[in-house]
């Protein structure tokens, strides 16, 4: 997330706000939205100010480098911070609905925590509210977002009700798909726009689980794969390539093809170096250009199955070259950057580049900028 320092005028409360320049105020305005007006000099800062006094209670001014016209952000003022929270210039858009999680994968990107943050899914709710222009996609995510199944129902009834051409995307780990409660919850009216991200690490329950730090976890994601199925939902499964994948990702692929035919998508992904990842570094750590042809060997395999499949967040310079039209540029836009030495490569603007902590922890690979021109 974005954090960035704020003057706000007097009296604003903390909360969403609707970033908006001040010359489009009036254009914007609604009297159920909040609304923080880019006040850039003190004329206008005054004129706000006025506005408030005349009873445009939702409106706060603000003074701030960093924030852009259609953001919506979780504005502190007593902290002079606002957090961006959505911006349309970005390519991809999440929602976030929980710190919780009932797994403790050894890679987590984002350890989960305990305490009740039930209060999230409100603030998703209220940033779908003031969005401007809706997004193709949205991502929703965790933690574990099936943790808050009723919460999540709202969110992908707002979602439905403000965005109707938005298509949602829920990452889960899918093992709470077959309690009875969280099908009632999602499913007695099956939703249309939305497809289900669910990582397999293994094709057996002691790979899974070892992975997942859970034991019982494999079982319990294929039931909700199955339930998936049952409700005619779209998947993509997502395996994340650190060693103890790797070294089975021939027989992984195979068991995929064989057993879950259904799947519409496999997303095979580096793994973020962040998070958990630094502590167990011996198994997260590995080069991606030496696992080249156990990728293309999983590549193959999944084609013989007719299994379609995705290659995230794995620079070109990667992945042998026959890999790359299946490359994504998956890298969320406030994560993602690219080495000095990029500048120089060809096939920059085709590449998903690097987490922003790649420089402080490790790289996927020794980065070989690709200097003549490819078609
Ligand atoms: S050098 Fe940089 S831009 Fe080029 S392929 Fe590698 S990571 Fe991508």
């Amino acid at each position: 997330m974005r954090q960035v320092s704020v003057e706000v005028g007097m009296a604003a409360a903390r909360g969403i706000y609707r970033v908006v320049a001040f010359a489009n105020l009036a254009e914007q305005w609604q009297d159920d939205l909040q609304f923080l007006v880019l006040a850039p000099d003190e004329a206008s800062l005054a004129q706000v100010e006025t506005l408030r006094q005349k009873g445009l209670r939702n409106i706060a001014a603000a003074t701030a480098l960093g924030l852009e016209e259609g953001d919506i952000v979780d504005c502190e003022p007593d902290r002079a911070r606002a957090t961006v929270l959505f911006r349309e210039s970005d390519v991809h858009h999440s929602l976030f609905l929980t710190n919780r999680c009932n797994s403790y994968c050894v890679m987590c990107s984002q350890p989960p925590t305990r305490h009740d943050d039930g209060w999230l899914v409100d603030q998703a709710i209220d940033i779908v509210r003031h969005v401007r222009v809706p997004p193709p996609v949205i991502g929703v995510s965790g933690g574990e977002p099936l943790l808050a199944a009723a919460g999540l129902e709202r969110v992908l009834a707002s979602i439905k009700d403000c965005w109707p051409g938005t298509d949602v995307e829920v990452l889960t780990n899918g093992r709470l798909l077959h309690d009875v409660r969280v099908k009632e919850a999602l499913f007695s009216e099956p939703p249309a726009n939305v497809r289900w991200l669910v990582p397999l690490y293994g094709h057996a329950d002691f790979l899974h689980d070892f992975v997942v730090q859970s034991p019982g976890a494999f079982d319990e994601t294929l039931d909700g794969l199955l339930t998936l199925q049952e409700m005619r939902q779209p998947i993509q499964l997502r395996i994340v390539l650190i060693q103890p994948v790797l070294d089975v990702l021939d027989e992984l692929c195979r068991f995929i093809g064989h057993n879950l035919p259904f799947v519409e998508c496999v997303a095979l992904m580096a793994c973020e170096p962040t998070g958990f990842a630094l502590a167990n570094r011996d198994i997260c750590d590995l080069d991606l250009f030496e696992a080249g042809p156990a990728l293309e060997r999983a590549s193959r395999v999944l084609d013989r199955y007719q299994v379609r499949h995705v290659f995230m967040n794995a620079p070109l310079c990667a992945l042998p070259p026959r890999l790359w039209t299946r490359a994504t540029r998956s890298i969320s836009d406030w994560k993602n950057t690219y080495a000095d030495d990029c500048a120089r490569c060809t096939v920059k603007d085709r590449c998903c580049g690097l987490f922003a902590w790649h420089e402080k922890n490790w790289k996927p690979t020794k980065l070989k900028p690709i200097e003549e021109a490819i078609a």
